[in-house]
């Protein structure tokens, strides 16, 4: 029969039963209970560190997810929505005077979608939109190498706007971004690009309106011919950055 003795011998905690052979072992009892506890201390900084990366994995994890979310969310936004071009109906201050179909300014090629609108300017001072427009369709008398170049519409010193190629067919104009852009001329009085406050305007409402037609954003999708190969055009946008800025503003507040 055991008694309390051998009872306590063989059920104390661990720990206590190695203390009382460390005291055999001839060292200190309080120096071997320290060192178990840094082991004990040791173990706890083991859980904390797999803990810690168990965490990370979990973040990790979720994170992966939400970039997914986010890379499929933004892909809807970056898709065109599907836009019957022909359907679009002018408004009756835009005069429709086509030029006639032609290799240089009037291909006939159908746009498949629209994804922006792009500014320029004339470049020859006090022109109309009426003559901007007659110069284009006068291209198709050429033969052999000429000159390509048109635009959708023309806004004039006066205001006045002329649509001088439909909106589903391609125009020349901005190259590189003719088969996805929509390219709007304007008339100045003189070499420095500036606007007559009646050309600025209409070219604000015009912008505006294809942004709704088009569904385009202004701050993001209208651009000056500039941004798209670095040419001086439209020379008044160019060379006075806040004016531009100022333009996108407008069309913004019109929409
Ligand atoms: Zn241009």
């Amino acid at each position: 029969m055991r008694d309390e003795g051998d009872y306590t011998e063989y059920y104390v905690p661990s720990d206590k039963k190695k203390d009382g052979r460390a005291g055999i072992s001839g060292r200190k009892p309080d120096e071997k209970k320290s060192r178990k506890a840094a082991g004990r201390r040791d173990s706890e900084t083991g859980e904390w560190a797999l803990m810690t990366v168990i965490w990370l994995i979990v973040l990790l994890i979720f994170m992966g997810i939400g970039i997914g979310i986010g890379w499929c969310l933004w892909g809807k936004e970056e898709e065109r929505p599907d836009i019957d071009l022909k359907a679009i109906e002018a408004p009756s201050w835009i005069q429709q005077d086509f030029i006639r179909k032609n290799i240089y300014s009037r291909p006939a090629v159908s746009l498949e979608q629209v994804n922006g609108i792009v500014i320029h300017y004339v470049a020859n001072p006090g022109t109309t939109a009426k003559n901007n427009r007659d110069y284009f369709d006068s291209l198709a008398d050429q033969t052999g190498d000429g000159t390509s170049v048109s635009a959708h519409f023309i806004v004039g010193l006066e205001g006045e706007i002329i649509q001088a190629v439909p909106i589903s067919e391609m125009a020349y104009a901005t190259k590189g971004r003719n088969d996805d852009t929509i390219s709007i001329e304007s008339c100045h009085p003189d070499e420095s690009g500036r606007y007559e406050q009646a050309t600025y305007d209409s070219m604000v409402k015009l912008t505006a309106w294809l942004c709704r037609e088009l569904e385009l954003n202004p701050k993001k999708d209208v651009i000056r011919h500039y941004d798209e190969g670095g040419k001086i055009c439209p020379k008044y946008f160019v060379e006075h950055e806040d004016a531009w800025k100022q333009f996108l503003e407008d069309v913004a507040d019109a929409m």
